[in-house]
């Protein structure tokens, strides 16, 4: 049933006259009754045009017999028309009522994410396209050198959309304008290409090793079971997870089945993308924030229509309304990219697990440095694993060695000033360098320096709306805050003492490392790879070739080069600061900071080559050092989670975060005083706080925290939901709920 029929078509639906409850994709707190035009019928989830106010919106049908008491019938507005499009099917409305109530946001507000375009209910216009009408002896007009081209480009008996077929025979569009003016031309109507549509017959793809053999299988089987289940695809680095789960792909493609697979930044998926093509001969429909309103509209409606196979997205991938959808991967499950922190917070792995539950689907997810609470999930019998322990092709793992900063310190460069790379490094890279090999340093920093300073009297330069310093970006020259976007010129003198050639950079960024290499390394080609250098999935692909082909020495980058990149020549990595994630409150940060330096370290020596890996670290003896140099992932997180134990945290408990924010701090305050006061009291629940938020001031708002933590076989919502009902939130102020959160 990969395409639902037409409401029309359903049996069962006698014209009713009545009303219908109609949910609507806006933050409006309930779904609102029409009444249907005589003579109609319309199924669950039907897609239907309505009046709201001046306004027409398109909402889905919530309930086809809903109940008469709220609205008498002489106060509805009638459905304007049931739109032509499938109706959103059951586990789609259930999903978004599941996740409207786990997060206690608007079912409106979720339903959005699954009808974000309100176009794609309007059939695709076809586009024009123009194909010869005759032969060029017959033409009544002259025929031009320009004329001539583009006949013979059109030789072929195709059609081509008119600009298409103006920059193909490199003329302006008016010559073929003056063609079709003299008849020479026919217009036809072409309709755009579904996305993510598959080819007859799916490849075979590449024979695998025993141990992704078994792996794939179990996956497979999981997918022909047509059931509910979740399989975790735990392997290292480069042991060919991907290959693994393409097989389970293939296995839900070939029983008629739609698949989604979810990626943590569709920015950085370009390799992913290629690979895909390259083994399915296809591209897959994608889903992400980039995508332009006409790609919105015709991916939305392959998808709603089964014609798109085989969906790639970001989180939000996850809303859209598939009607035959067999298998959802979530790749590399642990990332935090997964979490959605602004509009509805929600973690996309979690309600993946959630959707393929409401679809009876199975669900693959795949890490080389699981989440705990992944982890714990399979311990305690909720989730299938699947493990592959080695890296493919026999290429081995690399050799994890901490350098010890305060015996070996880096020592100034002559005349260039602080050095951020110890001896030890140093001479790695060199030796890497000198053997025609590649090296990459690691520092999850952007920018040149992450503070500035003045010399004369101490002051920091600090956004002026949050509670944190500017960050000096050398390259734009200027400063900017990494939480709101502000950013303004670096000044020449003190903002506070107006000192001349005072102002100091403190610490490293990524930009100015790559000055220190430069000056190390004068005859190495660098490349830097960060956020602001690369800024789209077409980029990121140039970027990542041009390191394959082996145009790059030395590559210098954050976070971004840790994702997934299969780069054969390199052979060194360097982490120049591995403490960096291990400060702070999170409570994650040392399972995130094992989970990047891990990715990090599996970039090195993924081909024949061994690899090598240095940690540059003041305390080598941390635990998470201590694991990353052992290689003992299990020991380490076996540690972690009696720890979180322990201390009663997630996932052996529950957490909801409440932020109360207002650009007035007295009202923050008294706002969080009053959610104190009214806090549930009982057994197995604890209210901490309130405490500033950790950016205590964002965006000019005053920001104040309290969490809720329950057992975790208590459920928080019915409890916040009496809670947050006594609370009145004043005008100007907000409070934001954030069930399970992230980031402290
Ligand atoms: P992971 O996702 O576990 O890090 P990948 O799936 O990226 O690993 O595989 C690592 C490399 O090994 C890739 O270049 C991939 O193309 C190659 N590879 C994996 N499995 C096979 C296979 N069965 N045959 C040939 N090449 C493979
Ligand atoms: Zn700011």
């Amino acid at each position: 049933a990969a395409n639902p029929p037409a409401s029309a078509d359903l049996p069962g639906f006698e014209a009713q006259p009545g009303r219908v409850r109609v949910l609507l994709p806006l933050p409006l707190g309930e779904a609102y009754d029409y009444l249907l035009p005589p003579e109609t019928a319309v199924a669950p989830g039907a897609i239907v045009e309505v009046p709201l106010g001046s306004r027409r919106v398109a909402g889905a049908v919530w309930e086809t017999d809903p109940d008469t008491a709220k609205v008498p019938a002489h106060k509805l507005k009638r459905i304007l028309r049931v739109c032509d499009a499938p109706p959103l099917p059951l586990p789609v409305r259930q999903f978004v009522d599941w996740v409207a109530r786990y997060y206690l946001a608007e079912p409106g507000a979720v339903l959005k994410m699954s009808l974000p375009v309100p176009a794609a209910l309007e059939p695709p216009a076809p586009r024009l396209a123009y194909r010869r009408a005759m032969a060029p002896e017959t033409l009544p007009v002259r025929l031009t050198a320009a004329r001539r081209r583009v006949l013979d480009v059109l030789a072929d008996g195709l059609a081509r959309p008119a600009g298409e077929l103006a920059s193909e025979a490199a003329v302006s569009s008016a010559v073929v304008r003056g063609l079709a003016d003299a008849g020479a031309l026919e217009q036809v109507p072409v309709y755009p290409h579904a996305p993510g549509t598959l080819p007859e017959a799916l490849p075979e793809g590449p024979p695998l090793s025993d141990s992704q053999r078994q792996a794939a299988d179990a996956l497979v089987a999981k997918v022909q079971a047509d059931a509910f289940a979740v399989t975790l695809l735990d392997g290292v680095t480069g042991s060919g997870k991907t290959e693994v789960y393409f097989q389970a792909v293939k296995a839900a493609l070939a029983q008629g089945r739609q698949v989604l697979v979810l990626l943590p930044e569709i920015a950085l998926s370009a390799q992913w993308l290629e690979r895909f093509e390259r083994r399915f001969g296809v591209e897959p429909a994608q889903w992400h924030s980039d995508l332009t309103q006409a790609q919105r509209r015709d991916t939305w409606r392959a998808v709603t229509r089964g014609e798109a196979r085989v969906v790639v997205g970001a989180r939000s991938a996850l809303f859209l309304p598939y009607p035959a959808l067999g298998l959802i991967v979530v790749d590399e499950e642990h990332e935090p990219a997964f979490k959605q922190e602004d509009g509805v917070p929600y973690h996309a792995r979690d309600m993946a697990v959630v959707r393929a539950r409401l679809g009876g689907i199975a669900c693959v997810l795949t890490s080389a440095t699981p989440s705990l609470e992944s982890i714990e999930n399979v311990r305690a019998g909720r989730y299938d694993s699947v493990h592959l322990p080695e890296r493919h092709a026999g290429a081995a793992l690399p050799a994890v060695e901490p350098i010890d900063m305060r015996t070996d310190r880096p020592t100034p460069i002559e005349g260039h000033g602080t050095s951020y790379i110890a001896p030890g490094l140093r001479d790695a890279l060199a030796e890497t360098l000198a053997a025609g090999e590649q090296a990459m340093l690691f520092l999850n920093r952007r920018g040149y320096a992450p503070l500035v300073l003045c010399r004369s009297c101490g002051h920091r330069l600090q956004c002026p709306y949050c509670t944190a310093w500017l960050v000096e970006h050398r390259l734009i020259h200027r400063l900017q805050c990494h939480h709101c976007g502000f950013a303004m010129k670096a000044p020449d003198t003190c903002p506070e003492c107006e000192a001349a050639d005072s102002l100091a950079a403190c610490g490293p960024g990524v930009e100015r490392l790559t000055e220190e290499v430069r000056a190390l390394f004068p005859d190495a080609r660098t490349a830097l790879m960060a956020s602001d250098t690369v800024t789209g999935p077409d980029s990121a692909a140039r970027f990542v070739e041009s390191v394959r082909r082996g145009e790059v020495d030395l590559l210098i980058g954050t976070q971004i080069v840790a994702k997934g990149h299969h780069f054969p020549g390199l052979t060194l990595v360097g982490v120049v600061d591995a403490d960096l994630g291990l400060a702070g409150g999170d409570l994650r940060a040392g399972e995130r900071t094992y989970q990047l330096l891990h990715q990090v370290a599996g970039r090195a020596g993924r081909a024949e080559k061994p690899g090598r890996v240095l940690l540059q670290t003041y305390g080598p003896e941390h635990p998470v050092l201590e694991a990353l140099v052992s290689g003992d992932r299990d020991a380490f997180l076996a540690v972690e989670a009696e720890n979180r134990k322990l201390a009663e945290m997630p996932p052996f408990t529950r957490l909801v975060a409440l932020i109360v924010s207002s650009p007035e701090e007295d009202q923050a305050d008294s706002l969080a005083r009053a959610l104190a006061r009214t806090a549930p009291v009982r057994e197995g629940v604890e209210v901490l706080g309130p405490a500033p938020a950790p950016l205590a001031v964002l965006r000019g708002r005053h920001r104040r925290r309290l969490l809720l933590k329950t057992r975790r076989d208590l459920a928080p919502q019915p409890l916040l939901r009496a809670w947050l009902a006594q609370i009145e939130v004043p005008n100007k102020a907000r409070l934001y709920v954030d069930v399970d959160p992230y980031g402290f």
